[in-house]
């Protein structure tokens, strides 16, 4: 099902919500958008000028104060913004006032009772998609800026919305339409227009398709890592260091997380980054605040919190020599991706990096948790181990949405099908139903071809206000 773009000619009802967190803080916004953004603004408004909003200028910046009736609640800036010129491409008005949760709840209120009605979750963005102004993609990037962790995560959002996947999904499916167009005007016009020779340029040109696909396929493998950090699980035995370690990468540069509606925290993972790179620790009591994973959690819960890890970071005391713990680490991590952080590197050393390495197939970092030693290079080993290549983001593009994903590869099988039609020999005719559903399987990336239901359940996952 197509869904209609833009409301022309249909007058919007008028949406508000406070756009801002619901909690005390320096500033509170409220917005409201639809065609009667302006009237309803003018309604709660009050300037010692008696200026009327709806005669300003558009992008302009007023100061005043929200009035009910004769009650005075507020001293606001309020900021206008014409249709199409603002987020949802609608007048829009915003009110930043005192970011008290009272004041906001009350013009919040107010701008109901003057005639608006109170926006669903994501209904801003919604607006903005439905009003042509950014694909689906970029209404996908609104939510990952918003939710974004590390600094990698963040610069992906912001390119996708940027329009960089826009951009070459586009780009691909108009290659495709002219594949199809192509076959269907020489299916029309046979006297005119000739297919010899076509299958195998088709095909040539395919394998390119296919491999730009595959290209955005597998960048989502960097991509799930950016947008959730990876999974990471601090193992050794007790006193190795994992406590001092896990402080000290929390100290570094603690993650802001938020408790943004919508999004669920597990409790039992910290955020961190390392020098931009989103790690998700898994933070269980257990493992912080008794010194003795195995002991603690038990043998089997200790395994699968290291099976289900992208990353071991086996801390090893190399004060002590190896005891029966590290032994059984070694054995649990032995297939998984690790690094072994050789700690406590200031004080007189027991165990060495060969004594390690001699143990272990696995990367070895000296470091020491008190001084800080050694932990700049476990950021470069952290980004060799799960980034192939240098993560840029100025031409890359990094697949981070799911949906997206399961787009892409749908859409590559379709190409694979148009292949083996061409190598089966089957009349032109087939080729063109697998390219129109790969330009289809695109076209959800981007918006063009979903259906309603899944648009409302996309922005049904934004927060409230945005
Ligand atoms: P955990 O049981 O593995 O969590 O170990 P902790 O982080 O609690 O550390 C155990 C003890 O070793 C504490 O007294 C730390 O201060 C000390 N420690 C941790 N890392 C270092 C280090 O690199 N050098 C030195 N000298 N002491 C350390």
């Amino acid at each position: 099902m197509q869904i209609e773009m833009g409301f022309k000619g249909m007058k919007t009802e008028t949406i508000a919500a406070i756009s801002t967190a619901m909690n005390s803080s320096g500033i509170g916004i409220i917005r409201i958008s639809g065609d009667e953004a302006f009237e309803i603004a003018d309604k709660m408004y009050y300037s010692k000028s008696g200026k009327k909003l709806s005669d300003m200028p558009t992008h302009t910046i007023h100061y005043g104060f929200i009035k009910d009736g004769q009650e005075m609640i507020d001293e606001v800036l309020v900021m206008l913004m014409r249709a199409p010129r603002s987020f949802t491409a609608e007048d829009t008005v915003e009110i930043n006032c005192h970011g008290g949760v009272y004041a906001m709840k009350r013009i919040l209120e107010l701008a109901v009772k003057s005639g608006a009605r109170y926006a669903e979750p994501g209904e801003f963005t919604k607006r903005a998609f439905l009003n042509g102004r950014i694909d689906l993609s970029q209404a996908e990037a609104v939510i990952d800026v918003i939710q974004a962790k590390n600094e990698y995560a963040l610069k992906s959002s912001v390119s996708q919305l940027r329009g960089s996947v826009l951009k070459v999904i586009n780009n691909l499916r108009s290659r495709i339409l002219y594949e199809t167009a192509f076959i269907e005007s020489a299916l029309d016009d046979p006297e005119h227009i000739s297919l010899e020779g076509y299958p195998e340029e088709l095909e040539k040109r395919l394998q390119d398709m296919k491999k730009e696909l595959a290209g955005l396929i597998k960048s989502s493998e960097n991509g799930k890592r950016i947008k959730e950090g990876i999974k990471t699980v601090i193992a050794g035995k007790p006193n190795a260091g994992k406590s001092s370690l896990l402080n000290l990468l929390l100290r570094e540069e603690r993650a802001i997380v938020t408790d943004i509606a919508g999004t669920t925290r597990d409790t039992l993972e910290e955020d961190i980054t390392v020098n931009g790179i989103g790690l998700t620790v898994i933070d269980t009591a257990g493992i912080r605040s008794t010194q003795d994973v195995v002991e603690k959690i038990g043998v089997e819960k200790a395994k699968n919190y290291v099976q289900e890890a992208d990353l071991i970071l086996y801390v090893v005391d190399s004060a002590t020599g190896f005891d029966e713990n590290d032994e059984q680490i070694m054995q649990m991590i032995e297939d998984k991706k690790a690094i072994v952080l050789l700690n406590k590197t200031d004080l007189c050393p027991v165990t060495t990096e060969e004594m390690v390495r001699q143990r272990m197939n696995k990367p070895v970092i000296p470091i020491s948790a008190k001084t800080t030693n050694g932990l700049d290079l476990l950021e470069k080993m952290i980004r060799d181990m799960f980034y192939e290549g240098k993560i840029s983001f100025n031409d890359e593009i990094y697949i981070t949405n799911m949906r997206q994903k399961a787009a892409l590869e749908s859409a590559f099988e379709s190409l694979c099908r148009v292949e083996e039609s061409i190598r089966a020999n089957m009349p032109e005719d087939f080729f063109s139903i697998d390219l129109m559903s790969a330009y289809e399987e695109l076209g959800n990336i981007t918006g063009e071809s979903v259906g309603e239901d899944l648009v409302n359940e996309i922005f049904g996952r934004f927060c409230m206000g945005k």
